[in-house]
């Protein structure tokens, strides 16, 4: 009976004769027992053959079964003079629905249950093949639809606990799927809820009190991520759970202020099977790829949901609202049961539009009604003929829900993730068996060559005892033939010997014998030492033969060695000749030195001897004339003796011999260089290669005035040329020259100071350096000492550096009084204006006529007295030149008129 129950048919016959109401009369066979087997089974002949069939869907009408309860206490007395309202035909599956009591309308159902009916019984032909296709893959719905207090949750949700034979729909469908199911690789969960005004609550966490629909936008499954899945690993536990649920379920309606019978409950479990086996290559030619392919083949899953639906009470369609619920309320029963019944009436009709979305209900059994779901209904009534149109009702809605049409289809998949797990597995499992597989590799290498080296030993092992074999074989074979030879010439010897014997004595043959036995003896002992002999003369030859090969290898480095002795030998000679040239060529220069000074003491001598009565103009003219005498005094030859030295030595050696340990050594070079610096022509290359430099520094190192003499006459020379007066200032010229003057005692090194400051006088550009220095103080300290030389040189300075200042005061670059008057120059020169040498004096008068060209002067030269000397010039000079420009002068200066017309000089 059970198996007539299942679904799977595509038979349609079965639907017409179920459309309508059969009449007691009519000779219509029932058709319920028709159904075909379903294909769905789990004793199909093969699973692949039923996927196959599912590809496409197997298409399956809803089943209903009606159930009818016992009458309960009340009825019993209530109704104790009534017959029952109905009358079930349960072998021919017709329910008789009375109308009264001589009429009544006749229903076939799927199932007819009467009350006797066990809970195991109504399990098995209204849950069990939907169970069974669940745990195929299928998604799958057993609902009860019902008035309140018919059975219900007596059908789905009874825990049976006291009684095992009461267990509801719920229980049985649990144990059933773990009997099923292996828990290693298959899994079961479940959630628990109840839908109340469109609302639904978690009945397995009641904080969870709204939990949303969601519609996989693709195939339109419906879920509830939002609600509480638990695994289920054994039947208390999910008996536990149904417990906790309806705890909740009564808290949540004591708290909503609501009945059990108002809202609807709903488990879901999900049944998930991973399905070994499935698809794989048909074993055969190769188990390798056989094995590769079956683990890259993902293998399936099987995801089967079952939906247990514990309906609101059916006549809360009717009868809501007069029964005191608010309006709401009612509204929203009504709206979830009302729209249920509204899509089974649309899909009862195969009307196109069918409001699935008007309800959470009807959107939550979208897939249990004209979805891919097995469904089963199961309707409830009672036997009381005072709700006979409840059960009516009832009846009506089962009779719809009949033509519904399902397209069941297998909810299977490829579990991608478990292949990328065992793929990960296979990989591990393939890297670490290459590793084995290399690692015995490399051990069988090193076993191979182990064992080769090994063979190769023995092999030369074999050699060599083969070879030493061999030796003493032939070793033998020689000392054979030796003793063969031995033998021969014993014998020999014996032939001889006897014959000897013969011929020498008549004894016995012993004595033969004798000396025979002693002859060979003697004749191997003998052996023996040239055997000996060979050897260590062998030995010798060897070590003569290393001897001489390294006697070779010494002369070979002996005469490498000589040859860099002889280098290094011609190298000191090269060295020491050079050296020689060198002692020679400073002993000359030293000669020629020694030589020049001498002549140029003389030379100064008679110059000094003659300077006191002819003093020459200008200190130009003096070097001339040094110059001069010595070229007549020593003649041509000097001159060229100088010349010769100049280029033979070099002006860089003659320069370094300033700076010479040997103080004889230094005045000498001082002397040439001085020499040489009197020539106009030597003068740039004496100072480019740094002699005014060495010049100076002699004047600052040196003690000896006769160098500071000869040092600076030198550089009195140079300082004839404008380019070297800036030298001389800028490397302190000034200070040197002035501290040789302070510390000088002989005139001649006086003469020579002051000609070369004199020389810097004539520069219009040193002007103010030159006075800042100190120089016009230090001309002026030369003085005292009075030698006519000396103060004509000042003379000179003076008079250059008036004509300098003059010009400059000119020019408007010098403003302010005469700075020869400032440093106290003005004495001096009125005194000796009017000098009998007339060098001195010359230089002064010219002096006097510069100053008093600016009038800026003119008050402190009357009051110094040189106005008088002014006139005197310009009366008396000898030169007239000098007198024009004092009388100009004196006529010009408007100080100067008025003083002499206060005097009363007539002018
Ligand atoms: P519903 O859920 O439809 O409101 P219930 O399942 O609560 O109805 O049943 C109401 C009462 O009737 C409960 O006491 C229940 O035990 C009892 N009952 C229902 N069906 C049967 C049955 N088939 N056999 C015995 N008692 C039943
Ligand atoms: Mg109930």
């Amino acid at each position: 009976m059970a198996n007539n129950y299942r679904n799977g048919t595509t038979h349609r016959s079965s639907l017409n004769k179920a459309e309508r109401p059969l009449s007691v009369n009519s000779n219509t066979k029932p058709k319920a027992k028709s159904f075909p087997p379903s294909g769905l089974r789990k004793s199909s002949p093969s699973l692949a053959t039923a996927a196959s069939k599912d590809v496409a869907g197997v298409s399956g009408r809803v089943r209903v079964a009606v159930r009818l309860r016992c009458r309960n206490a009340d009825e019993m007395v209530a109704d104790a003079d009534f017959a029952d309202c109905v009358e079930l035909q349960p072998e021919l599956k017709r329910l008789k629905l009375r109308k009264n009591n001589w009429d009544a309308e006749t229903y076939e159902f799927d199932e007819v249950l009467t009350e006797f009916a066990s809970q195991k019984r109504v399990y098995e032909v209204a849950a069990k093949p939907v169970v069974e296709s669940v745990l195929d893959g299928y998604n799958g719905t057993v609902m009860a639809y019902g008035q309140t207090g018919t059975g219900k949750t007596y059908t789905l949700g009874r825990l049976g606990e006291e009684d095992p034979s009461t267990r509801g729909i719920m229980v049985r469908a649990m144990e059933h799927i773990l009997a099923d199911v292996s828990l290693e690789t298959d899994s079961v969960t479940v959630c628990y809820f109840q839908l109340y005004m469109e609302t639904i609550q978690d009945l397995l966490d009641p904080t969870n009190d709204n939990i949303a629909i969601v519609e996989d936008p693709k195939n339109g499954d419906v879920s509830l991520p939002g609600a509480t899945l638990v695994e289920i690993r054994d039947q208390q536990s999910f008996v536990e759970l149904l417990k906790l649920g309806e705890a909740h379920r009564f808290a949540a309606n004591t708290r909503l202020n609501t009945e059990s019978s108002r809202s609807h409950a709903i488990l879901m479990v999900h049944v998930k099977r991973s399905i070994e086996g499935r698809g794989m290559m048909p074993s055969g030619e190769n188990g390798n790829n056989n094995h590769i392919i079956k683990t890259l083949k993902p293998p399936i899953v099987r995801k089967g949901k079952l939906v247990v639906v514990d309906l609101a009470g059916s006549e809360r369609i009717d009868k809501s609202g007069s029964e005191g619920h608010t309006l709401e309320e009612a509204k929203s029963i009504n709206l979830s049961l009302s729209a249920l019944g509204k899509c089974i009436n649309a899909l009862a009709e195969g009307s196109a539009h069918v409001p699935v979305r008007d309800s959470k209900l009807t959107r939550l059994l979208r897939d249990s009604f004209g979805g891919t779901a097995r469904t089963s209904l199961v309707i409830t009534i009672g036997p009381s003929p005072r709700h006979r149109g409840e059960t009516a009702s009832t009846i009506m809605f089962g009779q719809r829900a009949m033509k519904v049409e399902n397209m069941l289809k297998l909810k299977e998949e490829f579990d991608y993730k478990s292949l990328s797990r065992r793929l990960d597995i296979q990989l591990d499992k393939l890297i670490a068996e290459q590793e084995r597989q290399q690692k015995a590799f490399e051990d069988e290498i090193e076993r191979i060559t182990l064992e080769a080296e090994s063979r190769i030993s023995e092999a030369e092992r074999n050699y060599e005892h083969a070879l030493e074999k061999e030796r003493l074989k032939y070793q033998e074979d020689y000392m054979e033939s030796i003793k063969k030879l031995e033998e021969k010439w014993l014998m020999n010897q014996q032939k001889q010997g006897s014959e000897t014997i013969i011929i020498g004595s008549k004894d016995g043959t012993s004595t033969d014998r004798g000396s025979t036995v002693s002859v060979a003896e003697e004749l191997v002992e003998v052996k023996k030492l040239l055997m000996k002999e060979t050897q260590s003369r062998k030995a010798a030859e060897e070590e003569l033969n290393n001897l001489k090969s390294q006697v070779a290898q010494w002369k070979r480095s002996e005469a490498l060695g000589n040859t860099e002795i002889l280098k290094l030998r011609k190298m000191l000679e090269d060295e020491a000749h050079q050296k020689k040239k060198l002692e020679e060529e400073i002993a000359q220069l030293q000669s020629q030195l020694l030589h020049i000074s001498f002549e140029a003491d003389e030379t100064r001598k008679r110059l000094d001897r003659s300077g006191s009565d002819k003093i020459p103009g200008s200190f130009d003219s003096l070097m001339n004339q040094v110059r001069q005498t010595q070229l007549q005094d020593s003649g041509n030859g000097e001159k060229a003796s100088i010349a010769k030295l100049f280029e033979q030595v070099g002006l860089h050696k003659i320069l370094s011999l300033l700076e010479a340990e040997d103080a004889d050594v230094r005045i000498h070079a001082v002397k040439v260089v001085a020499n040489l610096a009197a020539e106009e022509s030597n003068q740039e290359k004496i100072v480019e290669a740094g002699g005014l430099s060495s010049l100076l520094i002699l004047l600052r190192s040196s003690e000896d005035e006769t160098i500071h003499r000869v040092a600076a006459g030198a550089i009195a020379n140079l300082a004839m040329n404008e380019t070297n007066q800036e030298l001389i200032m800028s490397q302190g010229g000034i200070t040197l020259l002035s501290m040789t003057a302070a510390n000088a005692e002989e005139p001649q090194t006086l003469r020579m100071v002051a000609g070369a400051i004199a020389n810097l006088c004539g520069n219009d550009k040193l002007q103010l350096k030159l006075r800042a220095e100190g120089g016009i103080k230090a001309l002026l300290g030369m003085v005292r000492c009075g030698h006519p030389d000396v103060l004509a040189q000042v003379a000179r300075g003076i008079a250059n550096f008036a004509k300098c200042e003059s010009r400059a005061s000119t020019q408007g670059t010098k403003s302010g009084r005469s700075f020869l008057i400032d440093d106290g120059a003005l004495p001096w020169i009125v005194q000796n204006a009017n000098n009998e040498a007339s060098p001195i004096r010359r230089h002064i008068e010219l002096a006097l006529c510069h100053l008093a060209q600016h009038e800026v002067n003119a008050k402190d030269m009357i009051s110094g007295g040189a106005l008088w000397e002014l006139v005197r010039i310009s009366r008396d000079c000898s030169r007239e030149d000098i007198r024009t420009l004092a009388h100009r002068t004196l006529v010009s200066s408007p100080a100067f008129k008025a003083e002499m017309k206060r005097l009363h000089i007539n002018y």
